[in-house]
């Protein structure tokens, strides 16, 4: 909305000085202000915007925290509506997302490494996925998977007994083409994985073992 003219102290006017730089403008210069007589703020568009970054240039450090408090107090409020604003700006935002990664390709690296450093968990996944697209196989495996079997397992290693970080291993390999699924998932230390390799379960486990192993994976 803008105010061409204003009535004001009984005169009309089409013009107003800014209170900052001075300089008569039309009334279309100057924001609304409903609280003041004349309805308009005393400074013109201009000086408000400098005045703003000025503000904000001088304030930072202030406006951050307090952006971070208010995201931090409305957490589920914040997080629904930039996930709105994802949904409704995909491309934008996939496109910002890859020119930010185009320019900061080496921060965005470290970053990822020292979030998988503090998740292995997750870092394992990654891997796996990845090494599943290198064989083309359409993997997916997600963590409540891998919670299932590590669960099937008692969080033990199903060849050895060891308790030491066990591994998601694929029963029958990934290189014969086999994506990792529940039923093809067993809990292998890292040793006994290693030792498996890409062989065939029938190479690595007993027959006995193989069979109780095969009832567990299908019920
Ligand atoms: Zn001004
Ligand atoms: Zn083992």
């Amino acid at each position: 909305m803008h105010i061409c003219i204003v009535v004001y102290a009984g005169l009309i006017m089409h013009t107003k000085i800014c209170a900052k730089c001075g300089v008569e403008q039309g009334l279309g210069g100057f924001s609304i202000d409903r609280s003041r007589k004349d309805m308009l703020y005393p400074i013109c568009r201009c000086c408000e915007s400098k005045r703003k970054k000025k503000y904000h240039r001088n304030n930072k450090e202030k406006t951050a925290k307090r952006c971070k408090r208010y995201r931090e107090n409305n957490k589920e409020k914040t997080s629904k509506r930039s996930k709105e604003y994802y949904e409704n700006n995909r491309e934008k935002e996939a496109k910002r997302n890859k020119k930010y990664y185009e320019n900061n390709k080496d921060k965005v690296a470290k970053r990822v490494k020292e979030y998988l450093k503090n998740h292995p968990e997750k870092n394992r996944m990654r891997n796996r996925k990845r090494r599943a697209m290198e064989k083309e196989v359409s993997e997916i495996y997600t963590a409540l998977d891998e919670a299932y079997t590590k669960d099937l397992f008692s969080h033990k290693c199903y060849n050895c007994g060891s308790k030491d970080n066990p591994h998601i291993d694929h029963h029958c390999s990934l290189s014969s083409g086999n994506a990792l699924t529940r039923t093809n998932a067993v809990l292998l230390c890292k040793p006994c994985n290693s030792s498996k390799g890409a062989k065939l379960p029938s190479q690595f486990y007993s027959p006995d073992k193989l069979k109780k192993l095969e009832a567990m994976l299908y019920p």
